[in-house]
């Protein structure tokens, strides 16, 4: 098995144990079920199912800031069995995008028309509020949690809930960690610094070479833990630098010597917002789903997808969440799911200056298809092709074919999947996977 898992359900839409894609494939065939949804597929079963047994299917997530990972992992035999895999890719930064532009044409039509305004007081951000571009990354995430779980029966939820610890990065004992390299607690550390450094040495940008963790004011002439003092260097230089101090030693290299300082500087932003998150994701899951939500720290599921020897991918990742048994797959096509928003919700158009440039027309939807729609159209000749509705005309949908719009009559068409703001696809099969699959 190459594919991800059939999701079932009972007529009472009750979810059930899922099923191999062979065995969907018989059940329709025979009549015994319907396909209920597409993406992600779920068949209905035309009859009632008594007894369902405990739910022992685990969901577990990797949250990111790109991407979110989704596996539904199956133990037994003292294994973890990932069955199914979805790649969550989130629009934050198109968000953020959105609201810049349309701040920036509110501020300066503010400075166009002064009149005076009155101060405005206590603006203060409710407690756990969240940027909106961060917030859709809990929201979409709890909308696919939800999703998943009325198809399947799910045991409980684990979250990888923090990357980096930062605080204890700042406050971390360098001497301890440096005799216990390979362990977990060293293993955060060093993560933080390969991300924060670029996983090359800070002086000579050598790759894929063990680096060592260098003090960059030397730690003989006091120079602190601090992770702020720390970067990665390899063995040579190492060496060479030894209790030189930076500007010493880079006297010579005026430009990497800037470079650096600036870095130094750059605090863990990124990680600071992706651990916000987290955090939120957390809660919310823990409110919102009933079901048992654990947690784990980054640096285990790097050690258990090493352990079991697979390669990086958001759901994979996800799979070696919060365990500590080898994890086998069981699927090599993950869904990749990408949200898309669901259009523009503006009344009124504007210009690139904030003017008003069309009054309020009420978007004319058809009532038969909407762009975003996945149809099946049959064509004269009988043969049968199915395409993304870009645009519903009266009578006509418009779908690419052939690398071109073509216009279909719409009386020929038939739903396959409602268009949802989310847009999917199957990448073609891993062929690294594959070879790890088959040895
Ligand atoms: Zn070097």
């Amino acid at each position: 098995m190459t594919t991800n898992v059939v999701f079932v359900i009972d007529t009472n839409q009750k979810p059930l144990q899922p099923c191999s894609a062979a065995v969907a494939r018989k059940l329709l065939l025979r009549g015994k079920a319907a396909m209920f949804r597409r993406y992600p597929a779920v068949i209905i079963l035309k009859k009632e199912v008594d007894s369902v047994g405990k739910p022992k299917i685990e969901l577990r997530i990797d949250p990111g800031s790109k991407y979110t990972g989704f596996a539904l992992v199956d133990s037994k035999d003292n294994a973890d069995f990932i069955i199914w895999g979805t790649e969550l890719e989130h629009r934050g930064a198109a968000i953020c995008k959105e609201l810049t532009k349309r701040s920036a044409i509110r501020r300066s039509r503010r400075n166009r028309k002064t009149r005076y305004r009155k101060k405005r007081f206590e603006r203060r951000k409710p407690e756990g509020w969240l940027a909106p571009s961060l917030q859709h990354r809990v929201d979409t995430t709890l909308t696919w949690v939800k999703r998943i779980c009325k198809f399947v029966p799910i045991m409980s939820i684990s979250v990888e809930q923090v990357k980096f610890d930062l605080q204890k990065l700042e406050n971390s004992d360098i001497q301890g960690i440096e005799y216990q390299q390979g362990t977990l607690a060293g293993y955060t550390l060093r993560e933080a610094l390969l991300e924060h450094w670029g996983r090359k040495c800070a002086y000579c940008d050598v790759e894929n070479v063990f680096l060592e963790i260098e003090h960059i004011y030397p730690k003989s002439k006091g120079g602190s833990d601090k992770f702020s003092n720390l970067t990665l260097a390899c063995h040579k230089c190492n060496i060479n630098k030894g209790n030189k101090s930076i500007d010493e030693f880079l006297l010579s290299d005026h430009k990497r010597l800037e470079q650096i300082k600036l870095h130094q500087k750059k605090t863990l932003k990124d990680a600071a917002a992706v651990n916000a998150t987290r955090k939120k994701l957390v809660t919310t899951l823990q409110e919102k789903t009933f079901l048992n939500v654990l947690v784990s720290d980054g640096a285990s599921t790097k050690m258990t997808r090493l352990s079991s020897s697979l390669a990086k991918r958001h759901w994979i990742d996800a799979g070696c969440v919060n365990t500590t048994l080898i994890v086998i797959l069981k699927t090599l096509q993950p869904l990749q799911v990408k949200c898309n928003g669901h259009g523009n919700k503006q009344f009124v158009t504007m210009d690139a200056y904030g003017f008003p440039r069309k009054s309020y027309e009420p978007k004319k939807v058809r009532k038969d298809w909407k762009a975003g729609d996945i149809i099946r159209v049959t064509k004269k000749d009988g043969t049968m092709l199915m395409g993304r509705v870009k645009k519903a005309a009266k009578k006509l949908v418009y779908i690419p074919f052939g690398g071109k719009e073509a216009s279909f009559s719409s009386e020929n068409a038939k739903a396959i999947h409602r268009s949802d703001g989310y847009r999917y696809s199957f990448a073609a099969i891993d062929s690294e996977l594959l070879q790890k699959m088959a040895t």
